[in-house]
């Protein structure tokens, strides 16, 4: 539905013709990545400044109009698209990234600046970041620290929560709270950028932030091990992570995913024989790895057959096996995307019980299964069922949730999952969500129907 002209007036008071109402523009901001939640809008708002942002918000609240705000739009959990209507706020045009001060090992950037420019302006300045997700082109500083992204590099640096030394983000009452010192230690109260990061854009909209950079490692080595079964896999990720302390990454991926990757890109198998199991992991460090990884490999006992690439070109090659499972998957149609974590000793026994319960519950659904399985991150994506078709979602959640798991473990709640948000969280903390909420955002301007439903739930 249009909205009145005086109503786009006022906000074109704030950003001028960044206000736009073109149908055809506005929409390539409605639908997901995956494809599975589309929305709509009338609206959308690109501003520049943190006071742009301050004063769009200002004016939603004043004329009752909800906000999505929106980064690269690569969330998996529907949480950056208007599903109701709402106007969005895109915050791709804050794209100021200051000089890395390298006394400190920090840099400032805006909540628009995409991962890989961040990536590359710290490493051009002789440092590196230490988060990395393959959506890097894309997600942006704001909807990172919106999801507290996690990524390839937990494992060896944290998530994104760890990274964030400083805030600076706008309200939902308006008001610009801006702590971006920077101060390694300051126990002064309530730590905003740990309250911010996670909140998928429901308490604040982050403009610009303070992030950790950490000293690069310029050789890597990658290595894809098969096993012949998931439990022998996670073994060897728990004795590597001891033999290895320049462990980075350590991701599982299983023989229908590397087969689908194999038809979907025209890649070669990895190996001559068909394996079912593989980790593939990836070790950094001053001086060259290879040798200590291949002899942490030869003391794991289960291992089938190891691939090992030093160069940067092969080891492309060996991630694509593991990076290129998203991309492949979409073609058979938008997936349902169930990023759960699960304690490191029921891991096996999810990943194993998880394709027969999604068949139970519907028998023409097909599970994928892949993740970072160091941290006990596994992405549970099941084609073959209609977007909005729950059944599967539920079963998998409460399969998750009944091991000791959570329901989320770095994709965030967003639309997607918050029904069954109860399962992770105690009415307590429930509480707790909705009086913080209510705090920052008193009149539900921010993402409304994102984490928490409007009316509270
Ligand atoms: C191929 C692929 C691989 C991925 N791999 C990973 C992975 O390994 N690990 C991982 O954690 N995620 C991964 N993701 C998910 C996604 O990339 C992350 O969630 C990312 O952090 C989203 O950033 P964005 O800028 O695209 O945010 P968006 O998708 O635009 O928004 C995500 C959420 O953040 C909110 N938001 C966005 N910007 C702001 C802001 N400035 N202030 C307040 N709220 C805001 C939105 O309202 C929404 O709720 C992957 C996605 C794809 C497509």
């Amino acid at each position: 539905m249009a909205l009145p002209p005086r109503v786009v007036e006022r906000l074109r008071q704030v950003v001028g013709p960044r206000a736009v109402t073109d149908p055809e523009v506005v929409a390539s901001y409605t639908t997901d990545w995956t494809g599975r939640f589309v929305g709509h809008s009338p609206l959308m708002v690109r501003p520049r400044t943190t006071d742009e942002v301050a004063g769009i918000v200002t004016a939603c609240r004043e004329l009752e109009l909800a906000l999505v705000p929106q980064g690269g739009n690569t969330g998996l959990v529907g949480g950056g698209v208007p599903l109701r209507g709402e106007v969005v706020l895109s915050l791709t045009g804050l794209k100021d990234l200051e000089a890395v001060d390298d006394r400190a090992g920090q840099v400032t950037a805006g909540a628009g600046v995409a991962l890989a420019d961040l990536q590359q302006s710290a490493s051009a300045a002789g440092w590196s970041y230490g988060v990395d997700i393959a959506s890097r082109d894309s997600a942006t500083v704001g909807g990172m620290i919106a999801t507290n992204a996690g990524g390839l590099r937990v494992l060896r640096y944290g998530d994104t929560r760890a990274q964030v030394m400083g805030l600076e983000a706008v309200l939902g009452t308006g008001a610009v709270l801006s702590h971006l010192g920077g101060l390694v230690k300051d126990n002064t109260g309530y730590h905003w950028p740990g309250l911010v990061c996670g909140s998928e854009g429901t308490l604040a909209v982050v403009t610009a932030a303070r992030l950790r950079l950490v000293p690069p490692m310029p050789y890597r080595t990658v290595a894809l091990v098969a096993f012949a079964a998931v439990d022998s896999a996670l073994d060897a990720a728990g004795l590597l992570r001891r033999a290895l302390p320049s462990l980075e990454a350590c991701e599982l991926v299983l023989a229908p995913g590397v087969d689908l990757v194999c038809s979907a890109t025209g890649m070669h198998p990895p190996f001559p024989v068909r394996h079912p199991v593989f980790l593939l992991i990836e070790v950094a460090d001053r001086t060259d790895p290879t040798g200590s990884t291949a002899e942490a490999v030869e003391t794991i006992g289960g291992v089938l057959d190891v691939a090992v690439a030093t160069e940067p070109a092969r080891r492309a090659d060996l991630w694509r096996y593991r990076e290129a499972h998203t991309e492949a998957i979409n073609t058979l149609g938008a997936p349902h995307k169930l990023d759960v974590t699960l304690p490191l000793g029921a891991l096996a026994e999810f990943v194993d019980t998880v394709p027969a319960t999604v068949a139970a519950a519907v028998p023409t659904a097909r599970t994928w299964l892949f993740g970072h399985v160091g941290d006990g991150n596994i992405h549970v994506n099941v084609t073959g069922l209609s977007p909005d078709d729950y059944r599967v979602d539920d079963v998998v959640l409460r399969l998750a949730a009944g091991l000791g798991g959570s329901i989320s473990a770095e994709h965030g709640i967003g639309t997607a999952k918050k029904r069954w948000l109860s399962l992770s969280r105690s009415p307590t903390e429930l509480a707790a969500f909705r009086s913080l909420k209510h705090a920052l955002d008193p009149d539900n301007v921010l993402n409304p129907n994102v984490l928490l439903d409007s009316a509270g739930g």
